[in-house]
């Protein structure tokens, strides 16, 4: 979004319709930085952007009142754009792993096939640092272990029950 500069010239509604514009594409911004965080299995925190992008608005508003308030004719430039750091957002605090099993067919080393209650999904608990609720980010197994490194035994550590099934049962 370019600095758009403003003179006398151009009328109240002008700027109003400019804000407006401002409004959504930084709206459409904000839910394409997220999607890109998802697909980087990264945290991203909605209600931060929100904020910054409800509060920048505000703030730009505000000027153009004071001025029109003032009688300062709007010669003064006024820039209609946002500084919204989207990088930020995504800088959250892992608050906790929860693991989430489900009972599946799964083969050994030893080539025995066992019921197990294996992970199939993490969901993993951030908070950002304006205090925001938790959020929740789920990853699969894959996305998890590449994530953090983790070799597929570690991630089977996590089998909490086995039951043996006998093959060629009737
Ligand atoms: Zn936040």
């Amino acid at each position: 979004m370019g600095v758009m500069i403003y003179t006398e010239e151009n009328k109240l509604d002008q700027l109003e319709e400019q804000i407006r514009a401002l409004d959504q594409t930084t709206r459409a911004k904000i839910a394409e930085e997220e999607q890109k965080a998802k697909k980087e299995s990264k945290p991203f925190c909605l209600r931060c952007a929100n904020e910054d992008l409800v509060n920048g608005l505000t703030e730009i508003k505000q000027r153009i009142e004071r001025a029109t308030i003032q009688g300062t004719p709007l010669t003064d430039a006024i820039k209609i754009s946002l500084d919204m750091d989207y990088d930020s957002y995504t800088k959250m605090k892992l608050i906790s792993v929860t693991p989430y099993t489900e009972t599946k067919l799964v083969t050994t080393s030893k080539g025995e096939v066992v019921k197990a209650k294996i992970p199939t999904s993490y969901f993993e608990h951030y908070a950002c640092d304006r205090g925001h609720v938790p959020m929740k980010l789920e990853l699969d197994p894959e996305e998890y272990k590449r994530k953090n490194k983790v070799k597929q035994e570690e991630v089977y550590e996590d089998i909490v029950e086995t039951e043996s099934v006998k093959k060629g049962k009737k």
